[in-house]
């Protein structure tokens, strides 16, 4: 197979130039310089390499998983230190990697036409702060399975678990393949370093995963980009749903590393006929419920006001972002147990906490006449992000107009938000889930460009001789 990019004029000359460096850089251009040679090395080697490669990002992040996870919980302060831990392992156990690569076949009269998958060469990655080196785990074993490497601008909250962890990675693969700098990492990021590495004419395309502003920075940017952008998913809970497992689904969800997911349930849309007994399902399930009182308390807290002018809106509070639901109830005025998951309450559709996707483990839930209502409220409240949203119902048709309705990339049906990515349920994960651009949930093949080679009129051997 061949993988080789074109080289650009200002590509470096092959050699050792930044080998020792371990992929850890503060300048954009020596960064790139590095990962384009790494690149090049890359190409000379075949696809065993690239998987002998791939097992040293999962090993580390796999049997690193506490210690990592535990700098990554230091150093963001947000989420939870058993889902940080969590999220390495099963990103080192589940990226799909070198497996997925495949091609593609045409065969007759004429010969045969191979359709292979390339790589790009050198990716500006983008990474967020609720996921910082995870994210750079999953993305760096798909774009390597598919022969690139790659230059992050990681969240500057999460910087130095992201470079720790790239530079074990770099190290390792250094000692066994002896190549450095396939991961590159901008060690001091800033917008300026995002900006130069959209820029640089040596990066072949981007993805970025993040809130509205980069995704728009990124859509802008004139590269090709794979954008994995927000959500704000919601809940539709119609009357033929089984409440007691609507209940846990929710939980398990809506809990997980204190509602970082981009993918995590935001907020619930309940038929009148079925709210009190849903209710009464989450507290059963072990949610504690807030009065309308603590809902208000928690809502003057939490959620605040950003923004100048025409761009004011309201956002979720940094001082309450990702923190524990004991931490969100205490703001509300209620002491409860500290292992408590999730918190909840009834409000209205104007409450912030609708629209916002509020990272945090307070969900709302509303009101609805009829399962039509809630499905309008869920596909207003999306905000045509397009990202994911989840019913629970056992009416096959409701199940049918929703997903029609909501034309989310993900659309969960009677399970947690994240069965959809193979947790609990069918299917294979990523942390970076490209609504925007269309790519959905990214594998190798997301990064790579197809190429077809032709052999005319022979190499058919099913057909009859000439
Ligand atoms: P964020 O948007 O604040 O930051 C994400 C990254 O983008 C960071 O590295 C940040 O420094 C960078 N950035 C921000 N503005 C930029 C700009 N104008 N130009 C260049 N870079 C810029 O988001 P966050 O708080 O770190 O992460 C949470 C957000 O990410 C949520 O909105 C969540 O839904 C989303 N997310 C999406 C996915 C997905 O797969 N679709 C996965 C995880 C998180």
């Amino acid at each position: 197979m061949s993988i080789r990019a074109p080289r650009t004029k200002s590509s470096p000359v092959s050699g050792p130039r930044f080998t020792g460096r371990h992929g850890v850089f503060t300048c954009v251009n020596e960064a790139v310089a590095a990962a384009r040679q790494a690149f090049e090395q890359l190409s000379e080697r075949g696809l065993e390499d690239r998987r002998r490669i791939i097992e040293h990002i999962r090993r580390i992040s796999i049997d690193q998983c506490v210690e990592l996870g535990t700098m990554e919980m230091n150093e963001t302060k947000i989420g939870r230190l058993v889902h940080k831990i969590e999220k390495l392992k099963t990103l080192g156990e589940r990226t799909p990697g070198v497996e997925f690569m495949r091609s593609e076949v045409y065969s007759g009269d004429r010969g045969l036409a191979v359709i292979e998958h390339a790589p790009f060469g050198v990716i500006g990655v983008i990474t967020p702060v609720t996921h910082s080196l995870p994210t750079i785990t999953g993305n760096a074993v798909s774009m390597i399975a598919a022969g690139n490497t790659l230059v992050v601008n990681p969240h500057p909250s999460g910087r130095k678990v992201a470079a720790e962890g790239v530079r074990r990675f770099n190290q390792a693969i250094l000692q066994d393949v002896g190549i450095d700098n396939l991961i590159c990492i901008i060690a001091e990021p800033t917008l300026e370093s995002a900006g130069a590495i959209f820029k640089h004419r040596d990066i072949a395309l981007i993805c970025v995963t993040g809130g509205p502003a980069v995704a728009r920075a990124a859509l802008n940017s004139g590269k090709r980009a794979v954008v994995a952008g927000p959500g704000n998913p919601p809940v539709v809970v119609d009357e033929t749903a089984d409440l007691a497992r609507a209940a846990r689904s929710i939980i398990r969800g809506a809990s997980y590393d204190n509602n970082l997911l981009c993918i995590a349930e935001k907020e619930v849309f309940v038929v009148d006929q079925v709210f009190d007994p849903m209710m009464a399902a989450m507290e059963q399930a072990g949610a504690i419920r807030l009065n309308s009182r603590e809902v208000d308390a928690l809502t003057k807290a939490a959620i605040v006001q950003v923004g100048e002018g025409d761009h004011k809106h309201d956002a979720p509070s940094k001082e309450f972002l990702g923190q524990d639901a004991s931490v969100l109830a205490k703001a509300a005025g209620r002491t409860i147990a500290s292992n408590v998951e999730l918190i909840f309450g009834e409000t209205d559709e104007s409450n912030p906490f609708v629209p916002v996707e509020q990272m945090m483990p307070f969900v709302p839930f509303v009101r609805c006449r009829s399962v039509d209502e809630a499905i309008a409220k869920a596909k207003h409240y999306e905000h045509g992000f397009r990202h994911t949203s989840i019913i629970h119902s056992n009416n096959v048709r409701n199940m049918t107009k929703m997903g029609r309705i909501m034309d989310t990339t993900l659309f969960v049906k009677n399970g947690p938000c994240m069965a959809s990515l193979g947790l609990g349920g069918e299917g294979y994960l990523s942390f970076s889930i490209a609504g925007p651009t269309g790519e959905g949930v990214t594998t190798p093949l997301t990064f790579t460009r197809e190429r077809r080679c032709s052999m005319i009129d022979d190499l058919w051997i099913l057909g009859r001789p000439k």
